[in-house]
């Protein structure tokens, strides 16, 4: 039995350890547990060489919390020396009277305003600064990025130049080495949490720790564990890593009619470059084969390998900030874009549990119940 933590954190994917890193870095005693034995390790959402970060979500709330992130990116490249949020473009491709074509056409007129709310609040740097978008017709497109083939005429593409990619398995590391080597937190992987209570958790060998604090960072695990009560899901899904071809855009979102999403990106497998193209249908081969096909018929010989993972989503893909009625605060249910706002996930937990920086702006819009 130990004691005398303020904050015992559970899972060391990329919220639990943004949350260890604040906790930290702000003087407190942490212990931080991880089941593997390491962090982002392959069937967590949060393994993988890179993730893309963009302005142009179809969803408001999601590029206000990317503007903010921004900069709290260039804060941790600051702290560990590192270049780890690339600028590249993004293209948002699909029909025209599409929900979300449309939504993100209209936000990004409108987001020179919030722009210009940010720089006066000094939250936003260089990247938004140079905010751009271009919109382009079907031929364009095609014309634009040779390697997509048989776009309906109908589509449109919106190309924003606030997006790229993010070195995710890069700041994993980073992190979880500041913490294993930081003097005021205790860092033990390979050890399962099978029980948490307000102050206290029970490993799966029965050993217990007890904290001031305990919160259960465990991503798609934490129904199954821990939360029976408040709706999760592990949804199994699937993404494919090429050789890339000349021609393509160097991220993109591609909304279909009947509703799947398709997206792609760079990434960056050591001196080499990969692509990475996913849907959000789920895990279905035969769909990125039929999609390869038609819309990048010269990329689907370049196929290298699939990887099957997991997203945690909620039932309408909110995240989860939270503290249950037994006094266990909870941060998950980030689905399939929540790694981009990796060090505003663990401002976010830290203060919604310490409550030591005015964050009612941010509570207004995305903290739900912490
Ligand atoms: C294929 C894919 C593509 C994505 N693409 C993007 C993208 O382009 N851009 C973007 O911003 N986001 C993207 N995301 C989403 C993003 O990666 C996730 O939102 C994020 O990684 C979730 O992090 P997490 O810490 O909540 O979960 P996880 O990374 O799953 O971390 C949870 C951790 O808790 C541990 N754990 C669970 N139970 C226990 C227990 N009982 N005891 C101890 N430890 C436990 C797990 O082992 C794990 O390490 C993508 C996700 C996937 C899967």
């Amino acid at each position: 039995m130990e004691s005398g933590y303020d904050i015992i954190v559970v899972g060391l994917g990329c919220v639990g350890l943004s949350t260890a890193y604040q906790c930290a870095k702000n003087g407190l005693k942490v212990l931080a547990l991880e089941q593997h034995i390491e962090s982002g390790m392959l069937g967590t959402s949060s393994h993988g060489l890179a993730r893309i970060w963009r302005t142009s979500h179809p969803n408001k709330l999601l590029n206000e919390m990317m503007y903010k992130s921004i900069s709290l990116w260039k804060e941790l490249e600051q702290e560990f020396g590192e270049e780890l949020l690339v600028t590249k473009s993004m293209l948002n491709m699909g029909p025209k009277d599409h929900e979300s074509i449309q939504y993100i056409l209209k936000q990004m007129k409108i987001d020179e305003e919030i722009i210009l709310i940010s720089l006066k609040e000094k939250e936003a740097d260089s990247h938004v600064m140079g905010k751009e978008y271009k919109v382009l017709n079907s031929e364009e497109i095609m014309k634009n990025y040779p390697a997509i083939k048989n776009l309906p005429e109908d589509y449109i593409g919106i190309i924003d130049n606030c997006s790229g990619w993010i070195y995710s398995a890069k700041i994993m590391k980073l992190l979880s080495e500041y913490l294993t080597n930081h003097e005021s937190v205790t860092v033990k992987y390979n050890t399962k949490v099978v029980k948490a209570t307000k102050n206290s958790v029970t490993l799966e060998n029965g050993d217990e720790y007890f904290g001031e604090n305990v919160v259960l960072c465990t991503g798609c695990e934490t129904k199954e564990y821990f939360d029976k009560k408040f709706q999760s899901e592990k949804k199994a899904v699937e993404y494919y890593i090429f050789n890339p071809v000349e021609g393509l855009p160097p991220t993109f979102h591609e909304y279909l009619p009947d509703g799947g999403i398709f997206y792609g990106t760079f990434e960056p497998d050591g001196e080499k470059m990969t692509y990475k193209i996913g849907n959000y249908y789920g895990r279905k081969y035969e769909i990125m084969l039929e999609y390869l096909a038609e819309r990048y018929p010269t990329l689907k010989s370049k196929l290298k390998y699939g990887v099957p993972c997991f997203f945690t989503n909620t039932p309408g893909y909110e995240f989860q900030y939270k503290k249950d009625a037994s006094g266990v605060h909870y941060a998950y249910g980030f689905s399939g874009t929540g790694f981009k706002f990796m060090p505003l996930h663990g401002e976010i937990v830290y203060n919604g549990i310490f409550g030591t920086k005015d964050l009612s702006k941010w509570k207004e819009r995305f903290i739900s119940k912490l």
